[in-house]
Protein backbone atom coordinates (compact mmCIF):
# COMPACT_ATOMS: atom_id res chain seq x y z
CA UNK A 1 0.00 0.00 0.00
CA UNK A 2 1.36 3.29 -1.25
CA UNK A 3 -0.37 5.44 1.47
CA UNK A 4 0.91 3.32 4.78
CA UNK A 5 4.70 3.57 3.76
CA UNK A 6 4.25 7.16 2.88
CA UNK A 7 2.50 7.66 6.40
CA UNK A 8 5.26 5.06 8.08
CA UNK A 9 7.63 7.77 6.99
CA UNK A 10 5.92 10.65 7.60
CA UNK A 11 5.22 9.54 11.39
CA UNK A 12 8.72 8.79 11.81
CA UNK A 13 9.77 12.35 10.83
CA UNK A 14 6.69 13.45 13.65
CA UNK A 15 7.84 11.35 16.13
CA UNK A 16 11.53 12.49 15.69
CA UNK A 17 10.50 16.08 16.27
CA UNK A 18 7.89 14.81 19.13
CA UNK A 19 11.17 13.54 21.19
CA UNK A 20 12.84 16.42 20.86
CA UNK A 21 10.63 18.28 23.11
CA UNK A 22 8.69 16.84 26.68
CA UNK A 23 5.59 16.91 24.69
CA UNK A 24 2.56 15.50 26.29
CA UNK A 25 -0.23 15.21 23.66
CA UNK A 26 -0.35 16.11 19.77
CA UNK A 27 -3.14 17.87 19.10
CA UNK A 28 -2.83 18.24 15.26
CA UNK A 29 -0.63 16.85 12.39
CA UNK A 30 -1.07 19.39 9.22
CA UNK A 31 0.29 17.52 6.13
CA UNK A 32 0.64 19.08 2.47
CA UNK A 33 -0.01 16.45 -0.43
CA UNK A 34 0.79 17.48 -4.09
CA UNK A 35 -2.31 17.44 -6.50
CA UNK A 36 0.35 14.90 -8.48
CA UNK A 37 1.39 12.76 -5.43
CA UNK A 38 -1.29 9.61 -6.47
CA UNK A 39 -1.93 9.71 -2.49
CA UNK A 40 -5.28 9.19 -1.76
CA UNK A 41 -6.80 11.49 1.11
CA UNK A 42 -8.96 8.37 2.39
CA UNK A 43 -6.39 6.22 2.90
CA UNK A 44 -3.52 8.59 3.85
CA UNK A 45 -6.27 8.87 6.98
CA UNK A 46 -6.84 5.39 7.34
CA UNK A 47 -3.22 5.01 7.49
CA UNK A 48 -2.99 7.63 9.78
CA UNK A 49 -5.38 6.39 12.53
CA UNK A 50 -3.95 2.47 12.42
CA UNK A 51 -0.57 3.27 12.54
CA UNK A 52 -1.04 5.62 15.53
CA UNK A 53 -3.23 3.64 17.80
CA UNK A 54 -1.90 2.95 21.50
CA UNK A 55 1.25 5.91 20.79
CA UNK A 56 1.52 9.82 21.69
CA UNK A 57 -0.45 10.15 18.18
CA UNK A 58 -3.27 8.40 19.07
CA UNK A 59 -6.69 10.79 18.88
CA UNK A 60 -4.54 13.85 16.87
CA UNK A 61 -6.35 15.14 13.76
CA UNK A 62 -4.94 14.55 10.73
CA UNK A 63 -5.27 17.85 8.43
CA UNK A 64 -4.84 17.43 4.51
CA UNK A 65 -4.17 20.87 2.44
CA UNK A 66 -3.51 20.36 -1.13
CA UNK A 67 -0.48 21.98 -3.09
CA UNK A 68 -1.09 23.03 -6.61
CA UNK A 69 0.65 21.82 -9.80
CA UNK A 70 3.21 23.96 -10.46
CA UNK A 71 4.19 24.12 -14.43
CA UNK A 72 7.07 26.08 -15.82
CA UNK A 73 6.72 27.29 -19.27
CA UNK A 74 9.67 25.99 -21.81
CA UNK A 75 9.29 28.97 -24.18
CA UNK A 76 9.20 31.74 -21.91
CA UNK A 77 10.40 30.95 -18.62
CA UNK A 78 6.50 31.68 -17.04
CA UNK A 79 5.52 29.76 -14.04
CA UNK A 80 2.04 29.02 -13.46
CA UNK A 81 -0.68 26.85 -11.45
CA UNK A 82 -1.55 23.91 -13.80
CA UNK A 83 -4.52 22.57 -12.23
CA UNK A 84 -6.86 22.23 -15.50
CA UNK A 85 -6.03 20.23 -18.58
CA UNK A 86 -4.98 21.33 -21.28
CA UNK A 87 -1.84 22.84 -19.59
CA UNK A 88 -0.88 26.25 -21.77
CA UNK A 89 1.17 29.27 -20.64
CA UNK A 90 -0.67 32.16 -19.88
CA UNK A 91 1.79 34.39 -21.16
CA UNK A 92 2.81 33.06 -24.72
CA UNK A 93 0.00 30.13 -24.65
CA UNK A 94 2.50 27.46 -25.43
CA UNK A 95 1.84 23.77 -24.47
CA UNK A 96 5.69 23.02 -23.97
CA UNK A 97 6.14 23.16 -19.88
CA UNK A 98 7.93 21.14 -17.56
CA UNK A 99 6.51 20.50 -13.71
CA UNK A 100 7.93 22.01 -11.22
CA UNK A 101 5.89 20.90 -7.93
CA UNK A 102 2.70 19.19 -7.02
CA UNK A 103 4.12 16.10 -6.23
CA UNK A 104 5.55 16.12 -3.03
CA UNK A 105 4.02 15.23 0.68
CA UNK A 106 5.55 17.15 3.48
CA UNK A 107 4.37 17.95 7.32
CA UNK A 108 3.82 21.68 6.86
CA UNK A 109 3.07 21.71 10.69
CA UNK A 110 2.81 19.91 14.25
CA UNK A 111 0.42 21.12 17.05
CA UNK A 112 1.44 19.80 19.92
CA UNK A 113 1.17 20.52 24.00
CA UNK A 114 4.49 20.49 26.36
CA UNK A 115 4.88 19.46 29.68
CA UNK A 116 5.64 22.82 31.39
CA UNK A 117 9.24 23.15 33.04
ZN1 LIG B 1 5.09 30.83 -21.86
Amino acid sequence: MHETTLMQNLIATVMEAVEKHNVTRVNRVVLSVGKLSNALPDALIFAFEALTQGGILQGAELEIEYLPVIARCRACGREYQADGFPIICPDCESKNFTIISGDEVYIKSIDIDCKKE
